[in-house]
This record gives C-alpha cells, sequence and structure tokens, in this order.
C-alpha cells in the first residue's frame, strides 16, 4: 500500500471541493512553477479558480506542503490530470530551482519511488515519468498553450540528486561511523584509520565527506581493518 501523504511534508490541506476523487492511474508526475511568492500561490489553491496540485515546494528550501494525498485526481494540467500529480514551485519565471529547493523536490521524487508513486525518472521515450506542465499539451486532450515552467526544473540534476550514486564514494572518503556503545568509532578510507573523536568526524562532515552509521561487527568484517588502541570514545 503507497503511502498517501509524504512523510516530510507539511500537511496543509486545499479545498475539498477542487478533486474529482481519487486517481486510478499515475505514470508521471508534472513540475509546474507557481509564478509567484508562497502566500500568492496559495491564494489560489484557497481561492475560487479551478486549480489545484498535490503539493508547493516553498523557494527558501523548507518542507513542501501538502495540500491533497498523493492519489487524489487534482485539477493541475487538465488532461493530465487523469494519469499525474504535480506540484508548484515558489519562484517566477528566470529564477531557477537550485540548492535547498532543488534539494527538497529530489528527496520527494527518491521517496516517490520508494513508495512506487513512480516506476522511474525519466525524461524521454515511451515511459517518460517527469514532465514540465509544457510538455502536458502535447499529450492532453483537449491541447492548450502554457510556458509552465518555464524551464526552471534542472531535471537532470534532480534525477541524480533523487538517484542513489554508485557505491564507488565509499572508497574515496566517505567515513563511517560504528554503531556500537559506549564506544564511537569513526574512520576514513582514503586514510584508513580510524578516527578518535565525534569532533574530528564532524570536521569531515563540515568537509563535505559523508557520514554513514554501519553496524557493530561490520567494520571488520567489512574493512578488515581493527580499531586502533585509544581509538574509543567513552
Ligand atoms: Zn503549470
Amino acid at each position: 500500500m503507497r503511502a498517501p501523504r509524504y512523510p516530510a511534508a507539511i500537511w496543509r490541506p486545499g479545498p475539498a471541493w477542487k478533486t474529482s476523487g481519487a486517481r486510478l492511474e499515475t505514470r508521471a508526475a508534472v513540475g509546474h512553477s507557481g509564478e509567484g511568492r508562497l502566500a500568492g500561490i496559495l491564494a489560489v489553491l484557497n481561492g475560487s479558480k479551478e486549480s489545484s496540485w498535490t503539493l508547493t515546494f516553498p523557494q527558501d528550501g523548507s518542507p513542501p506542503l501538502q495540500h491533497y494525498p498523493m492519489d487524489a485526481l487534482v485539477w493541475h494540467a487538465k488532461g493530465a490530470n487523469a494519469w499525474s500529480f504535480g506540484w508548484e514551485t515558489e519562484g517566477i519565471a528566470g529564477e531557477p530551482i537550485e540548492g535547498a529547493q532543488e534539494r527538497q523536490v529530489a528527496d520527494f521524487l527518491a521517496w516517490c519511488l520508494a513508495e512506487s508513486w513512480l516506476p522511474m525518472l525519466s525524461r524521454s521515450g515511451p515511459s517518460q515519468t517527469l514532465l514540465r506542465h509544457e510538455e502536458v499539451g502535447v499529450q492532453a486532450q483537449p491541447p492548450y498553450v502554457t510556458a509552465c515552467d518555464s524551464h526552471r526544473h534542472n531535471w537532470d540534476n534532480i534525477i541524480r540528486l533523487a538517484t542513489p550514486q554508485e557505491d564507488d564514494d565509499m572508497w574515496k572518503g566517505e567515513m563511517f561511523r560504528v554503531a556500537t556503545s559506549p564506544h564511537v568509532w569513526w574512520t576514513n578510507y582514503e586514510t584508513r584509520r580510524w578516527i578518535q573523536t565525534p569532533a574530528e568526524a564532524e570536521a569531515y562532515k563540515a568537509a563535505g565527506i559523508k557520514v554513514t552509521v554501519i553496524p557493530q561487527g561490520l567494520q571488520s568484517l567489512l574493512y578488515n581493518i581493527p580499531p586502533t588502541p585509544g581509538s574509543e570514545t567513552p
């Protein structure tokens, strides 16, 4: 059973009358540009215009607001409503979705994959799952014209951020914290040494090195690096 609510979102329901019940099919997602600031976008949602969408992503990168369950048939892209969900993004044409806002969109799409709301993240071919609103006009009936999303989504970036990377990074500089209590051991596989203190580990994190917790016992099994004497922190 797919979760109807994105756990990282803040639930901010839209008007109940602005849906056509449940959507029976989901094969794509549509990214929109809100063409305005958050307050104005939410005013449209709560107003009389026959327009509704699933989530809104604030420009400052704070968590998205979810207005309807994932399977609600909302009114965001006319003929595509029957087979897609859609989100609005705070901001206007000329303001690319980047930084924290882009990260939020990517994190949401990663969740959509995990929950099977989308089978893949694809921008081309018969199995295309990610659409700019403007592109819906080609597939929807009746055709209509819009400039949305004004090319604000950088789909290559978003797909890359949403898709787990190859494990190669692990051997280049990923750092692991061994989850063992009461000791805390850290290691970096570039230097192949154990890091003694959480403060030192924080310095690695500050340098952009990913930190992963691995279960007790796996450190020697996986990496054959025994903890060095004195590497324990109470
Ligand atoms: Zn749109």
